[in-house]
């Protein structure tokens, strides 16, 4: 049973690093079986809802349709200098200070996070810092986590204190820079 839905992409043409607001690309589903998208009528209010229930720790999909890109506000960070845009719904999943699911983008897959199952209308979101060191559009945070999760400011692991980074899952290349930034 693979909860994978790709479609082939026969019009990928595009490989250019435009920035489109989320609200105004109208493409078919990409992960039809997995993902909702609740387009926003306002720019950055776009959002992905998970149409599956899952235990914690468990696959939620591979990462298959990615593109190298430059940094941008749509772009995940793979590694100190490298960074990919999505090219799929996946694409949706808003920052959270108590995320759903973890992108683990030296395996190229997004999983539940391990402290939580996945419930069919749960908000998808992965903790930002977890993959970016260095962002390319801060932003307040209103995940709504509460006082003492939310982390306020986001921007990306390299401004942030280390207590605000425990007890995250962290991509390897984040706990890497970490290490340099302590040894430095
Ligand atoms: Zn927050």
């Amino acid at each position: 049973m693979s909860p994978i839905a790709v479609q082939p992409t026969a019009a990928t043409t595009s490989t250019t690093t435009t920035t489109v607001l989320p609200t105004s690309i109208e493409t078919p589903p990409t992960h039809p079986d997995l993902i909702r998208v609740d387009r926003g009528t306002k720019a950055f209010s776009s959002s992905a809802v998970s149409l599956v229930a899952l235990p914690a720790g468990s696959l939620f999909a591979k990462i298959t349709t990615a593109t190298p890109s430059k940094k941008a506000y749509t772009s995940v960070q793979t590694g100190a200098n490298s960074h990919i845009e999505l090219n799929s719904d996946l694409v949706y999943c808003n920052h959270s200070c108590n995320p759903s699911l973890n992108f683990d983008m030296g395996k190229m897959e997004v999983r539940v996070v391990d402290d939580r199952d996945l419930k069919v209308g749960d908000q998808l979101t992965f903790f930002y810092p977890s993959s970016e060191w260095d962002m390319d559009q801060p932003f307040q945070c209103n995940c709504g986590a509460g006082e003492g999760i939310c982390k306020g400011l986001i921007n990306g692991a390299k401004k942030m204190d280390g207590k605000d980074l425990e007890g995250y899952w962290l991509n390897d290349h984040i706990k890497e820079l970490l290490q340099e930034r302590v040894s430095s």
